[in-house]
Formats: C-alpha cells, structure tokens, sequence
C-alpha cells in the first residue's frame, strides 16, 4: 500500500480547499482507555467503509486502544456524506441536516474531546419553510408557540392539540433516544420481546400517518408531523410510529447546519480518528471477508490481504452479506433472504450552482405535489416515476455564504424516486428529468434558473449502486417498516461469522446521521462485550450538549414565505408533466444552452490526491 494511498483532510471553508493535512496521532489526546491499550495493543481491527457509522465505529474502537484501518472504496471519506465542490461551488451530496447534535458529541467525547473542537454549529430557523400545491405555506420551527400560531392559521382546533400531541411523542423519544434504545443491539428475541409491551403502550407499531392523523384534521399538519420517515427512507404510511422521535428530537434539540458544509463533519471525524491513532485508505475496495471456521481473520482488497481480529463493515448489508461473505458462510443472511428484503426508496440529486441568489428559498425547502399518500405508492410500491414530484431544495447559501462565490447560490435539489427495482435507465433519462425539475422550479418562482445556473450535476439511482454498493440504488440501505426494524435488521453483531459486525443505517437502529451513529454504539457495545473494552457511554446530562453558546450565525436574507406565496402554487402545469409514466421522453429536453452553463450530465468521480480535485465527466 503507498503512502500516496493514505487520506488526507481538506476542510472546505469559504469555498476553498483548506490546505491542512491530517496529522500525525497526537501524543497530548486524553484517552479514556489508556489503562487498557497495553492489553489490547496487538488487536487489529478493520472498518469497511468511511461514511458517518464507519467513522465512529472506528473511533471509538481506536479510543478503545485497538489498532484500526479504514478502507475506503472512494477516493474521499464520507460515504452517503460526499463533498463536490465546482468553480467555487460547495455542495453536500447527502445529509444537509444535524439534529440531536449530543449523539455526534459521543464520539469525540469518547476520545477525551469535543465535536465543537472541530466543528462550528449553526442554529437554523426555520428548519424548513414547507410549501403546498395551493400555494400556502408553514414556516416549520422549533418553538411551539411560534408553531401553533401558524397552525391556527389553518385549523384552531389541531393549533390546540399539538402541546398534547407533543406530550404523546415523548416517551418514544425517551425510549429510543434517553434510554438509549437505539444505540443498544437488538441481537436476540429476548431484547425484542422485553421491547414490545413498552411499543405497544406508545403505540409505536402503528404506522406514522395513522398516529398523527388521529390528532390533526388540516392536510397541512397531518404532513408537517407525519414526512418525517422520508428522511430515513421510510414510508410514512407503513413506518412505525416510533420515527415520530424525528420531530421530537428536532424540536428538543433543535436543527443545525456545520459552518462549511456537513462535510466538515466528515473531515472534523476523520481528523479525529486520526489523531487518536488511526488509519484511513481510500481508493481501496474490499472484496472479500474471509472467514475460515465461522470466524474472519480479516478482509481481502487488490493490494492483498489485511489480517483483523475484528471486521466492522459499514457497507450495504445487501454488499457486505452478497457480495463480500462467501454464500457458504451464510446461515442467516442467505441470497434468497437478501432478495426479499424491500430496499429503501432512492434520491435524484440535481447540484445547482447559480451566479445569483433565490432568497426566497429557505435554509431547507419543501416543495410538496398535492399528491401526498398516492405519489409515495408510486415511489415504493408501483416503482414508476410519476408526472408529479415532491422536492426538497437545500440552499445552504441561505446561512453560510462560504458555500458559493459571492453573490451566487449554491443548492440541491432532492427529489424521492423509486429504486432500482423499476427498472429505469438514468443514464438515458436523468439530464431529462433534471431539466424537467429546472423548468418546474422557474415556473414556481425561481426567475431565470436554467439561464443563471453555471454549475450543474446529478447523482442518480444508478450512481448508488455504483458508487455506494447500495443495493438496488437505494438511498438509506434498508427500508424501515414494522417487518424490518430492531431485531428484524441486521444484526450488528454478526449472526452468521464470528469477529464480523455492522455498522450504518443498515443494521440498528437504522438510516439518518443520529440513527448511524447510535449504531455506532451499538456495534461498539457489542464488540466491548466480546473483547472485554469499556463502556463508553457519554451523553452528558442526559444527552443535552449546549451548542448554542458556542455558535456563531450569519445573518443572510430569506424572504419572509408570505411576501412570495402568490406565485406559489406546485402544481406540475401540464407542459412540464413526463410524458410517460415509467420514463421521460428524452427528446423533451432538447434545447439551447448558453455558452457559459457546463453541464456534467452526470458525476462520475470525484478524485482527491494530497490536496488537489481532479474532476472526470463524461
Ligand atoms: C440525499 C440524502 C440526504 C440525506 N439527508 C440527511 C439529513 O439531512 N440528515 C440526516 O440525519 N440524514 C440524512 N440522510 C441519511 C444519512 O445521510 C445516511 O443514513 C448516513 O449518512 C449513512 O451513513 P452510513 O454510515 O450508513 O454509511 P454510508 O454513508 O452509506 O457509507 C458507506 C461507505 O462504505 C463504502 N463502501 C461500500 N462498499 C465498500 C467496499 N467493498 N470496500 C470499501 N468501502 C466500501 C462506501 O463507498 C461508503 O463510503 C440523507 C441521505 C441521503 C442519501
């Protein structure tokens, strides 16, 4: 393996590629386990994968005192959390929200620091500004005063229930987040039977939509506290209600953006597990577990063979079971179980760097079709893609303008689509759908779009499969459904090899930052009971970290939503609607373009060597 091969950190601020490298491990770090290195000091562990579980599974294993490498199929850390940054463009390809901040905290405080040693907060408000196809819209915040004011608009009744709604939420809240029930393994019935009675008194097992609609009438509330399971790839119709914690969470700990991208969160982990001691290799793909009498002895890439006393893999489960564990090794997760599980839905990603800003865009933006219940069949059941869609547009620009040049706007574009189960052929019809999004948004209100775009990419369904290993596209690994969830997921201890564990939003708890890094814990808890490591158990008081003091916040300008509202409505008008119900006619989208626009008609690689971005398109 070359020294070239090993990673190096490149926090992005203000646009710019920051020049620091990764250090040496750091003599002077406090580590909690120092008394335990000298035993453990000949233990290898390797982690398969660098996204947010893989990264704080190797923490907290190197905190530990194991002697840990990542190896990273990417040319950058981050998995599902990948940078792209373009003519001074900054895009976070994946999760553009932090909520419960305290679960991120954990993990450096495993290590005797702090995350706000390494990354800058930002408190948002609103956290997202929801639009509706009749042209209104919700301002979706924090504060229940503030949230019921505008409820009131709508329906005075549900503006009077939502402080008892709330109150309904809260154990399943306290469960999963206060008594850490996501982030303890869900490894045998037992666990999962002593789990039921307390699921069934919250009625968690109902389905989302179910729950909240038994508490609000207006079709504006039965949404704002129901989408919520979107965001970890769940359906809100067959989602457990115990994803209503999302809300709850939000509204405890509020929604925060990282000063220069989410991606300074990858980098401030990365940083971290480095100077406790640890190893990343990107640009290397592990292709074999190898396991010799029900136990691995470690992992297998093109440049050789990696011994480990233990493998963490944060890939796919569908990857990490079909593809990496030979089939013989296999009791529990065999071929013909890994093809009936329901893979999430999938994300198409438009990245959009425009020479001027939109500042009636919210931070995070909804922008919903009339369809609600109908457009999410389409998308898991009938695996079609429907004439309408639902987006939500991320315009970090709104709160950090280091995200773009001056002046201009850097957003994304996130619309829910099937996986890859239906069978479309992205690289045929993804420039189509893009324009097709790029003509709705200008027809909603965002003025000469196509004409003021400079910087435009896509990530396809097609592009998880390829450059994720995901199975089938999928965007968040394995759906959550009542079927799927706890002691049904994947275990995050192995139940087919010894010394394998797993790791991310495939396994428990599930999908989304705070579940991958419970998961984290969970895996960490397991292998600490294997190999006799400490508990590493720290939430502070009762997982509440005081951010707030310690944020600083740019005041950029968002138009209020109802000076805008009028032009407003999302009905898809009928010369943008795809021509087909299961595929866009791709001769729609010819037109023009201006000379200035470059256009990847879709993000093939990105390449990191030392300090330098090499962009390959097609
Ligand atoms: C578009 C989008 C938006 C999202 N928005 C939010 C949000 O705002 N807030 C939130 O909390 N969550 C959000 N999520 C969910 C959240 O981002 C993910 O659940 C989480 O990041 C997944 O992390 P993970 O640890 O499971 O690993 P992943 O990020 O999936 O990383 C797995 C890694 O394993 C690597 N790998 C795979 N196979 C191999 C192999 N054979 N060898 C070596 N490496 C391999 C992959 O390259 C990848 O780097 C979003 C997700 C998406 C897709």
């Amino acid at each position: 393996m070359t020294e070239a091969s090993r990673h190096h950190v490149r926090p992005a601020t203000h646009g710019q590629a920051n020049e620091t490298a990764m250090s040496e491990p750091s003599a002077t770090l406090r580590n909690p386990s120092e008394t335990f290195m000298s035993d453990l000091n000949r233990r290898r562990a390797v982690v398969i994968g660098s996204g947010f579980g893989g990264l704080a599974a190797a923490a907290r294993l190197q905190a530990a005192g194991l002697d840990v490498t990542i190896l990273e199929k990417r040319e950058k850390i981050g998995g599902r959390a990948y940078q792209l940054v373009d003519e001074g463009y900054v895009f976070d390809m994946g999760p553009s929200l932090i909520t419960a901040p305290h679960v991120l905290d954990s993990i450096f405080r495993a290590g005797g620091r702090r995350l706000t040693d390494y990354v800058d907060l930002m408190p948002l408000d609103p956290y997202y500004r929801v639009h509706f196809h009749d042209g209104t819209s919700i301002d979706y915040v924090g504060d229940p005063e503030r949230m019921k004011e505008q409820m009131a608009r709508f329906d005075p009744r549900d503006a009077a229930r939502y402080d008892r709604f709330m109150e309904k939420v809260r154990p399943i809240f306290d469960a999963v987040v206060g008594d850490r029930l996501g982030s303890k393994p869900f490894d045998t019935v037992r666990s999962m039977l002593r789990f039921l009675p307390r699921v069934a008194r919250m009625l968690a097992w109902q389905p989302v939509t179910t729950f909240v609609n038994r508490w609000f009438r207006d079709f504006r509330h039965r949404f704002i506290y129901s989408f919520h399971p979107l965001f970890v790839g769940g359906n809100p119709f067959t989602t457990p209600s115990v994803y209503l914690m999302i809300p709850f969470l939000e509204r405890e700990g509020g929604v925060w953006f990282a000063r220069g991208g989410m991606y300074s969160v990858i980098e401030g982990l990365g940083r971290f597990f480095v100077e406790l001691g640890g190893t990343i290799r990107t640009g290397e793909e592990v292709r074999e577990i190898v396991v010799e009498d029900g136990r691995t002895t470690g992992v297998r890439t093109d440049t050789g063979f990696h011994p480990a006393d233990v493998v963490v893999s944060n890939a796919d489960p569908g990857h990490t079971y079909g593809t990496l564990v030979d089939g013989a090794h296999r009791r529990r997760w065999t071929d013909a179980k890994l093809a009936r599980t329901d893979w999430s839905m999938s994300c198409f990603l438009l990245y959009l760097g425009t020479r001027r800003q939109y500042p009636q865009l919210a931070h995070h933006t909804l922008v919903l079709s009339e369809r609600y219940k109908d457009l999410l069949k389409d998308i898991f059941d009938r695996k079609i893609l429907p004439d309408d869609f639902s987006m939500y547009v991320h315009a970090p620009t709104r709160t950090d303008s280091s995200m773009a040049p001056p002046g201009c706007e850097s957003m994304y574009v996130l619309v829910p689509v099937a996986n890859q189960a239906s069978g479309l052929d992205w690289a045929e019809i993804g420039d189509a759908f893009a324009d097709r999004i790029m003509t709705f948004l200008e027809a909603w209100g965002l003025e000469d779009l196509r004409e003021q775009t400079e910087v435009r990419h896509v990530f396809t369904p097609a592009d998880f499969e390829t450059e994720l290993n995901a199975t089938l596209g999928n965007a968040f690994a394995i759906e959550p459904k009542v079927t799927q969830t706890a002691w049904f997921r994947p275990h995050n201890r192995s139940e087919d090899v010894r010394g394998l564990y797993l790791v991310g939003a495939g396994t428990h708890p599930g999908a989304g930052v705070p579940g991958v890094i419970m998961s984290a814990e969970a895996t960490y808890g397991c292998i600490a009971e294997d190999l006799g490591l400490p508990d590493q158990w720290d939430w502070g008081e009762k997982g509440r970290v005081d951010l707030e003091a310690g944020a600083t916040v740019e005041k950029l300008e968002t138009a209020p939503a109802a000076e805008t509202e009028p032009a407003r409505s999302t009905r898809v008008p009928a010369d943008i609607a795809a021509p087909q119900r299961s595929g866009l006619d791709p001769a729609s989208s010819e037109r023009p373009l201006p000379q200035r626009r470059r256009y990847a008609s879709r993000l093939t690689f990105l390449r990191v060597e030392s300090e330098d971005i090499e962009r390959t398109f097609p």
